[in-house]
């Protein structure tokens, strides 16, 4: 299976586009800016979207999708998989007919383009040939990370995360991990508004990194535009085994 990477930044401008990563063709890993550089044909044929969290970064582009894409889908659904609490924000906040129409009742609820697929962390989703399972996160508001196992190999998502024993627990009990992609929002001399927002910063990375107990290649991901190239230099100064994710790479799993 392959793994695009859409968007990986923690902001915009430039070649900054926010978390979206695309599994083979029909997959949608979170709806970030990066969906906006996907051509209309790659667009239509998203059938499942994944969701870390209700956070603006990781559903940008979700409103505009199911728009775009509407006309042209003969009928077929698209299936939203998210926790409970992730579900009932992005109904009472985003498809409320006032920021955007509710497309989970377009035209009727039982044929709507939006189908709501609650998964819990710990459930296990098989889609398009992949195993897709929600791990636990810790974040300021409900969010899960992905394992993503094709059978083969297995690629872990952290999302939007602090890490924590059970990341870590679900992490060291997958036996075929090959690539870790794990958030550093922070640089360090922002260390309290990292905790606050409960992100990592790369002195915490350190402390999380020195639970993983399986070799794995470590990916970085929501680097703040200002700070990226400052955030990656503390993390190499602490010799971390780490290198940033970037917008168009593909990871073979
Ligand atoms: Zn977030
Ligand atoms: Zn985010």
């Amino acid at each position: 299976m392959q793994l695009r990477v859409l968007g990986c930044s923690g902001g915009i401008g430039g070649a900054n586009r926010t978390t979206a990563f695309l599994l083979d063709e029909h997959v949608l890993v979170d709806a970030g800016t990066g969906v906006g550089s996907l051509s209309l044909q790659a667009l239509r044929a998203i059938d499942h979207v994944f969701l870390t969290h209700a956070h603006f970064d990781h559903i940008a582009c979700l409103p505009m999708l199911l728009d775009t894409v509407a006309g042209l889908r003969n009928g077929v659904p698209i299936t939203l998989h998210a926790r409970r609490e992730t579900i009932a924000v992005l109904k009472e906040h985003v498809f409320n007919w006032r920021i955007w129409p509710d497309f989970s009742l377009i035209p009727d609820e039982s044929s709507a383009l939006l189908q709501f697929a609650v998964q819990e962390v710990g459930e296990t989703r098989e889609v398009a040939g992949c195993r897709i399972t929600a791990l636990p996160a810790e974040h300021t508001v409900p969010a899960v990370g992905f394992r993503l196992d094709s059978g083969k190999s297995s690629v872990i998502f952290s999302g939007d995360s602090t890490g924590g024993d059970a990341f870590w627990a679900a992490v060291n009990a997958t036996d075929n991990l090959t690539t870790l992609i794990i958030e550093t929002a922070f640089p360090d001399r922002e260390a309290a508004l990292a905790h606050a927002a409960r992100h990592l910063c790369p002195a915490t990375l350190q402390r999380e990194l020195a639970r993983l107990r399986r070799p794995a290649d470590i990916r970085i991901t929501h680097l703040k535009p200002a700070d990226s190239a400052l955030i990656l230099g503390e993390i190499a100064a602490l010799g971390l085994p780490a290198r940033a994710l970037l917008p168009g790479d593909v990871i073979e799993f």
